[in-house]
């Protein structure tokens, strides 16, 4: 891995780092952001290029259409969104835009979660945030520290400029979709989507790359603790151990840096030994308080320092509550 990382000017809380994963492969590793992005994996090949994953806002995409035209000359053909989570396909409509025969792909089961439910989280979005800048200003007005005054103004530009821009958004839902798999066959490479069961949501979709042994996670894998307000604790294991049967070697995550196997090993571990803690305090009859005292403390010794690789921005004693609390209530 290798080159050409550098920031974005003027463009907010989107900032990329642009690495080479293998030739023709790059991803973009979105930087930890007040509204987070989704790294996005860049894939040339002779027919145009294929983007994966398209950030929390439209201006973010635009960052990326900037930095690619830096990586290749050629259009983008295909967009992926690998699941119907905001911050990896609110910035779809960008690339429609600057490459009008771009097509959206996914399968059915995520573009039926973006219109069901995807389309109504955008005017939650629109509805919270004036309550959320006049947080931000009353935090404002009782803040000393200069460091935390900062900090809070610029969140505050963030917030105002992100309900702006999802006032604005117009949603591009995706105009291909498959049911389990797709396959592309260029003349120089060969490209796998995969739908491999229930893990982060519902229908995520997996992009492999055989030849060159790279797979595209989206957040059935991230670099941090997995959020699982929409997952299947109980599922996600089975689904990684398929993904386990693939040969790869890098990880293109959906959140932090490119991983190898090791990885997945820790993260599937992680959620097997959670999942496996909480059943057996529902089996004893805990209650839900008793089971976040209890778990997080059998856990920490094995998993805090491995998911504290990014413990400012997403720190694991948090994350591994809310993944408590949606595992109990499944198991229970
Ligand atoms: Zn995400």
């Amino acid at each position: 891995m290798d080159c050409c990382g550098h920031e974005g000017p003027g463009s907010g809380d989107a900032r990329f780092e642009i690495k080479k994963v293998a030739d023709g492969v790059h991803v973009a590793v979105a930087a930890p952001a007040y509204k987070v992005n989704s790294n996005t994996a860049l894939i040339e090949s002779d027919g145009g290029v294929i983007v994966v994953d398209t950030h929390s806002k439209p201006s973010a995409a635009r960052v990326i259409i900037e930095r690619l035209r830096d990586l290749t000359p050629k259009p983008v053909r295909y967009v992926v969104n690998t699941h119907f989570h905001w911050d990896h396909w609110h910035g779809n409509e960008a690339y429609p835009a600057a490459y009008p025969d771009a097509e959206i792909v996914t399968n059915q089961i995520t573009r039926e979660a973006m219109v069901t439910k995807g389309l109504e989280r955008i005017q939650d979005h629109v509805r919270q945030g004036p309550g959320e800048i006049a947080r931000l200003k009353t935090d404002l007005a009782a803040a000393r520290a200069p460091e935390q005054r900062a900090k809070l103004e610029a969140d505050l530009r963030l917030a105002e400029a992100y309900l702006a821009e999802v006032r604005a958004l117009r949603p591009a839902l995706p105009t291909i979709v498959f049911e389990r798999t797709m396959r592309l066959y260029r003349r120089d490479r060969e490209i796998q989507l995969l739908h491999l069961g229930r893990a982060h949501t519902e229908g995520d979709v997996f992009v492999y790359l055989p030849k060159e042994k790279v797979v595209v996670t989206g957040d059935a894998v991230i670099g941090w603790t997995p959020f699982m307000g929409d997952g299947y604790p109980e599922d996600w294991v089975a689904t990684l151990d398929r993904l386990a049967q693939l040969d790869f070697t890098h990880i293109i995550l959906g959140h932090g840096d490119v991983a190898g196997r090791e990885w997945l090993r820790t993260f599937r571990s992680y959620i097997h030994d959670m999942v496996e803690a909480v059943r057996q305090e529902v089996a004893a009859g805990a209650t839900l308080e008793e089971v976040k005292q209890r778990v997080p403390a059998k856990l920490a010794a094995v998993y805090e320092k491995p998911f504290s690789a990014y413990a400012d921005y997403r720190p694991w004693r948090t994350g591994v509550l809310g993944n408590i609390e949606r595992t109990y209530a499944m198991v229970s």
